[in-house]
């Protein structure tokens, strides 16, 4: 194919005016989106991408070879980081797809207004061949972004895949023991020769593991509810002080009930944020505090506070000045069905299946975010919630 003057001349505008049609591509975009999602659609990234794409198309335009583009690895490497970008940010591959054909179409538009600006008239053969290379190169750069797009896709489907199976085996096993101590229970009070004290205990310990069976039960629909996708349909902007007030609400019997004072600050940051999924971090973290508060100490309280860090992040602090954590327990507390405190005989009372904090933790991934922990026994705990305050997927 032979690249004319003219096509030299719209390449050459096209270079120029990259980063106004990447602009211009964008417009677009927003305005194909739901208006809520605009507001948390990722704009400094894609921006930083899409330029370069586009002025990279613009030099294969006048480019004799016509394999050329699909043999520049820089060029196909950075549309590769472009399906690893939109990968991260939870885009679908419709999404992406979509997001090609429009800058098809804005650059068709572009050379189309071109050539009236330029009141050129080039032969008809040679438009054609100039938007057929340019529907070329966006073919090429759109199937490097959705190769990566789909290996990382399939990537976390076989890890969610391998997580699902590993939960099941834990969760079969959690269900085993309380199961057998039912099962030999109910052997007992079977027995014609059981003494009322004997009658009594057998009952306590059939209504403690028929309560766990519950817990257990409840915190693995958790489970399974937290680890569906979070979609941007469930993004609203709200003051982190009150879905803390809300979780607050849904505990105050319990934390009653033990003396436990919640204090909540006001100076909690506003975000963008899927709140049933922070609300439900939040009650994890409260209802722990309140469980494990220290009924040596005459004030028990815990404290939500926190605050903006920096210009894209926020912290949400839940202290308590409950019993604290053995520091050699803290690396495996965020872990399925463990337990920090099984040794401690005044706590058996404290009902408590060991998934509390991994669905807290499940729930802060899912919005962008991570918890860290410091404690001190007999002193006290922080949980630090950080996450965007905008997420960066739409
Ligand atoms: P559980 O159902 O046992 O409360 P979690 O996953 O919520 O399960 O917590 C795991 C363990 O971490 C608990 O069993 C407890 O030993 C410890 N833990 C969690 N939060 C606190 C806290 N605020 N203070 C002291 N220990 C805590």
């Amino acid at each position: 194919m032979i690249i004319t003057e003219f096509g030299d001349l719209i390449a050459e505008r096209m270079r120029a005016e990259h980063r106004t049609l990447a602009a211009r591509w964008f417009e677009r975009l927003l305005d194909l989106l739901p208006v809520e999602a605009r507001a948390v659609f990722p704009t400094d990234t894609l921006l930083d991408h899409v330029p370069a794409l586009i002025l990279e198309i613009s030099g294969y335009l006048r480019q004799p070879e016509e394999d050329a583009i699909a043999a520049n690895t820089a060029i196909l490497e950075k549309a590769r980081e472009l399906g690893a970008l939109r990968h991260s940010q939870r885009a679908s591959l419709h999404q992406v797809l979509r997001e090609y054909q429009v800058l098809g179409g804005v650059l068709v538009t572009f050379v189309l207004e071109e050539l009236e600006r330029l009141n050129a008239a080039p032969p008809a053969a040679d438009c054609v061949a100039l938007v057929a290379r340019l529907n070329e190169a966006v073919h090429v750069l759109s199937q490097s972004t959705v190769e990566a797009f789909v290996t990382l896709y399939t990537e976390t489907i076989a890890e969610q895949k391998q997580r699902l199976e590993e939960f099941t085996r834990m969760a079969a096993h959690e269900w085993r023991q309380p199961l057998g101590a039912l099962q030999f229970g109910i052997g007992l009070l079977r027995r014609p020769d059981m003494d009322q004290e004997r009658l009594s205990r057998t009952l306590a310990t059939v209504d403690r593991n028929v309560r766990h069976l519950v817990e257990l039960t409840h915190k693995l629909e958790a489970v399974a509810r937290v680890q569906g996708p979070s979609d941007s349909a469930l993004l609203q902007e709200v003051s982190a002080a009150s879905v803390a007030q809300e979780a607050a609400r849904q505990l105050r019997e319990m934390a009653e009930a033990r003396g436990v004072d919640i204090r909540i600050s006001d100076a909690l940051p506003t975000l963008i944020v899927d709140v049933g999924r922070l609300e439900l971090v939040l009650v994890n973290l409260l209802s722990n505090a309140i469980k494990y508060s220290d009924s040596a100490k005459s004030e028990r309280y815990v404290a939500v506070a926190g605050g903006r860090e920096g210009n894209s992040l926020c912290r949400i602090d839940v202290s308590d000045n409950g019993i604290g954590i053995p520091q050699h327990a803290l690396a495996t507390i965020f872990q399925r069905f463990t337990r920090a405190h099984t040794d401690r005989e005044d706590l058996v009372h404290v009902g408590g299946v060991g998934l509390g904090l991994s669905i807290a933790e499940d729930c802060a991934r899912a919005i962008g975010g991570r918890i860290d922990v410091r404690s001190v026994e007999g002193e006290g705990t922080v949980f630090t919630l950080s996450l965007p305050v905008v997420p960066a997927w739409s």
